[in-house]
Formats: structure tokens, sequence, C-alpha cells
């Protein structure tokens, strides 16, 4: 059998070129990083359920009219995506304090916010992922006026479906991060959601108890972050919500 071609390896996904012209493949490790790769982990089970995750959030995404680079899921570490062209930002939206706003401002952690605030990060590892301003991202020329416009309106599209299937189901959606991404159609450019959305890029707590169910589990040492989410995933009906035994079973 050939060998796929890699074309990138992160810090918890490795991209192979895919099937199609314009397609790739996304693989989820099982690796865990925080603080900037600085605390490092593997967690087994965490590719899977990420994988099953993000085909949950980005389908449902789509199915409100949403576009994402989302294809199908392959197995159960992997999916296919659309190739897209990254923009160089982490778009972050906020609902309550929480993480670096938290510190920079100094509000206390789960504070409401008055609306929901959306900062961008410069995405380079070797910085730290700046926070940047729209003046930077402009005069950089990172995405136009016309990309900063759809970006802010699909963060919020993101954010009010994202808020309102986990209240559903007992969860505080905190704050999460998004990556966009331009695919080409002719001579048309459209942007897309991309990356992956899971509980590595949100924060998630409980409503009734607080309980962390996102990577803090990891980066703050509070607990399994396997079984946290598991719990997110159960919640949600991606996987059988009880089964008899006490480790999940990961169908595919
Ligand atoms: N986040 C992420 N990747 C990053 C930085 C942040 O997915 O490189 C997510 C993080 O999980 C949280 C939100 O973006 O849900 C806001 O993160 P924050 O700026 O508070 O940074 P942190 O406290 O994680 O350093």
């Amino acid at each position: 059998m050939a060998r796929r071609k890699k074309i990138y390896e992160g810090k918890a996904k490795i991209l192979y070129e895919g099937p199609e012209p314009g397609t790739i493949v996304q693989y989820f490790k099982d690796d865990a990083t925080a603080f900037n790769a600085q605390k490092k982990a593997t967690i087994e089970g965490k590719g899977v359920l990420n994988n099953r995750l993000s085909e949950y959030f980005m389908t449902g995404l789509s199915t409100i009219g949403v576009p994402t680079h989302f294809i199908r899921r392959l197995n159960m570490r992997e999916q296919l995506v659309r190739a897209c062209e990254i923009i160089p930002l982490e778009i972050i939206v906020r609902n309550f304090a929480a993480g670096s706003l938290a510190t920079r401002l100094g509000i206390e952690e789960g504070t409401a916010l008055p609306r929901p605030i959306v900062e961008y990060c410069y995405k380079d590892d070797k910085l730290g992922d700046p926070l940047v301003t729209e003046e930077h991202i402009a005069a950089f020329g990172w995405a136009s006026q016309q990309d900063m416009d759809d970006i802010l309106s699909l963060a919020l599209r993101v954010n009010d479906y994202m808020s309102g299937l986990m209240y559903g189901v007992g969860i505080r959606l905190v704050d999460f991060k998004i990556e966009i991404g331009r695919v080409y159609d002719g001579d048309f450019q459209r942007l897309v959601v991309a990356d992956e959305i899971s509980p590595d890029s949100c924060r998630l707590w409980d409503i009734e108890t607080g309980q962390k169910l996102d990577k803090d589990v990891f980066r703050r040492d509070l607990g399994s972050l396997t079984d946290a989410y598991t719990e997110v995933a159960r919640r949600l009906g991606v996987i059988p919500k009880s089964n008899g035994h006490s480790k999940p079973t990961l169908i595919n």
C-alpha cells in the first residue's frame, strides 16, 4: 500500500494529503499540550473523542447554514476535510470571564460578560499566539475588512449554536477558539470554519456544579481528561449514555 503524504504535524493532529485533490485527512492524536507546549502528555482516547465531537459540532453547524471544512468522518481517528488556507488568527469568543481574559483584566473567573467578547490572536507558537487588534490584522494584511466582517459573523453564529447546544445538556459554554479557512470555488473565495471544535478548544463548565469538562482539567491537574470529554460526549448522545461498563465503548 502506498504511504500517505504527511502535510503537517501539529500538537494534537496530523494532516495527510486526501484521496481527491482539494481534500485533507485530519488524524486526531492522543497528545495533549498546554502552556504553549511546555506541559505535554498522551491521553488515551482523547483523539477518538475529539474526532467524534468535532464531527458532531461541524455537522450541526452546517445544518444551520454555517459553512465548515468538514466532509465526513473516515474512522475512529480520522476525518476528511476540505483543504483550505488557514487565516493566521485564533478567533476567541467569550461569554464568561476565564483564563487569560480573567488574568489580563483582573476579573473573577466565571463572571458573566455584558455581551460576547470576540478577541483575535496571531497564530505563531514562537510568539505564544499574541493578542492582536483589527489594526494589526489590517496593517499586516492577515485578513481584509470583508474577511473580518465575515469572521465576526461566523464566530457569533458558532457561539449561538454551541451555547444553545451545551445549555441543553446542562453545560455552560464559557469561551472557545475557532480557526477560519479560505476555500476557493472558481473565482470566488468563501470562508469556512476549519481546524476542530472540541473540548480542547472550548471551556465547558457544568451549569449546576461548575465542574470543568474541558482541557483545563489537564492544564490545572483536575483529574481525568478522558472522563471529562466522555461526559460531554455522553450528554450530547455522541457516544451511548451508559453501557453498563465503567469504560466507554468508542464505537466506530
Ligand atoms: N484556546 C485554544 N488554543 C489556544 C489558546 C486558547 O483552543 O492556543 C482556547 C482555550 O481553550 C479557551 C479559549 O481559547 O477555551 C480562551 O483561551 P484563553 O485566551 O483564556 O487562554 P488560556 O487561558 O487557555 O491560555
